[in-house]
């Protein structure tokens, strides 16, 4: 396939062509890489106005469940609704607790839906570079809501906040402890704080709620936190009108562009290190390098390191 009948699939709604695209740029292989920047690159312009949304919290607090009763009701509305993943187990391992497909299954089945499950390998900054790129080419494709799910642990719960306009953290009720938040730094990362299986304890759920909100002396938090059943669809509703109103609010006051340009010009700077790095060694003979080290060249390694780099950069820009 070349770029021409990606760009042609993606734009006539082929899901078949979505999935294969992601897959193109998830790829560490030279000529996938070349083939899927011309791709990036064409699908810069066809981009429309979504909203992109990161899930997280820990396993078994009902993200999927979220996503997929959230999912249907949008999908009702005619809205397209992507879902992708960002999932530190499948970084570190081959084994994956999210972005298993047939934990989505109706939301999987509609036409007007896309869940991907998450990549399986590669390094966590890797996998979430690929992530950023899938967004480009759900947006391009024409989707309206893009999701990215991820577990709640550090590292992921950030770079899915790098490359989204809202976060969602899920929790539970025996989990909404406030010390537990501020010591994870939860609250100041998220937009909407959601204590889910409200059905099973309601009132249990709205005192900690009410308790949630006490501990937040910050007024624009207080507001955000919500008590729902993913399972029944208690209060999903007014979940997402709570994050529309917030994305046309962000949107007039230029915030929505302001975030996405700052998440850009963070992701660039990741990737030049990256890059620069990726260049270098392709352009050293790291071994023949260590071959010819002496003792004394490693009593200051970095110094030596920086001589070798440099030496690199002459040699290049003359
Ligand atoms: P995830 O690992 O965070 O994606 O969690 P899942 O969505 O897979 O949910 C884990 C379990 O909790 C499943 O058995 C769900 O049916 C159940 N579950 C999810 N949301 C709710 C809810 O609102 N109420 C109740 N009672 N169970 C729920």
């Amino acid at each position: 396939m070349n770029v021409e009948d990606y760009i042609k699939g993606l734009t006539t709604g082929n899901i078949s062509t979505l999935g294969k695209a992601i897959t193109l740029i998830e790829s560490s292989l030279d000529k996938d890489k070349e083939k899927a920047e011309k791709l990036i690159e064409k699908c810069i312009p066809l981009i429309g106005n979504s909203i992109r949304i990161a899930v997280s919290g820990t396993p078994g607090v009902g993200k999927s469940t979220f996503i997929e009763t959230l999912g249907i009701e949008l999908i009702k509305k005619k809205k397209k609704i992507a879902v992708l993943a960002i999932d530190p187990s499948s970084a570190l391992s081959q084994g994956s607790i999210l972005g298993d497909k047939t934990r989505m299954e109706k939301l999987s089945n509609s036409k007007l839906a896309f869940v991907r499950p998450s990549p399986n390998s590669g390094i966590l900054g890797g996998v979430a570079n690929s992530t950023k790129n899938a967004i480009t080419i759900c947006e391009a494709a024409g989707f309206d809501i893009i999701i990215i799910e991820t577990v709640g642990v550090g590292q992921s719960e950030f770079l899915a906040q790098s490359m989204t306009d809202f976060f969602v953290y899920l929790t539970l009720i025996q989990n909404g402890d406030e010390l537990q938040f501020s010591k994870k730094g939860i609250l100041e990362l998220s937009d909407v704080i959601i204590i889910n299986k409200a059905d099973q304890n309601k009132t249990k759920a709205k005192e900690v709620a009410l308790r949630l909100k006490n501990s937040v002396q910050n007024h624009k938090a207080e507001k955000n936190i919500f008590i729902c059943s993913a399972l029944t669809g208690f209060n999903i509703s007014a979940i997402w009108i709570h994050i529309q109103k917030m994305y046309l609010n962000k949107t007039q006051t230029g915030e929505i562009e302001k975030t996405r340009h700052q998440q850009n010009l963070y992701w660039f700077e990741k990737n030049i290190i990256t890059e620069f790095n990726e260049l270098v060694l392709k352009k050293i003979k790291l071994k023949n390098i260590i071959n010819k080290l002496t003792k004394d060249s490693l009593i200051h390694p970095r110094q030596h390191a920086r001589k070798i780099i440099e030496t690199i950069l002459k040699e290049d820009l003359k």
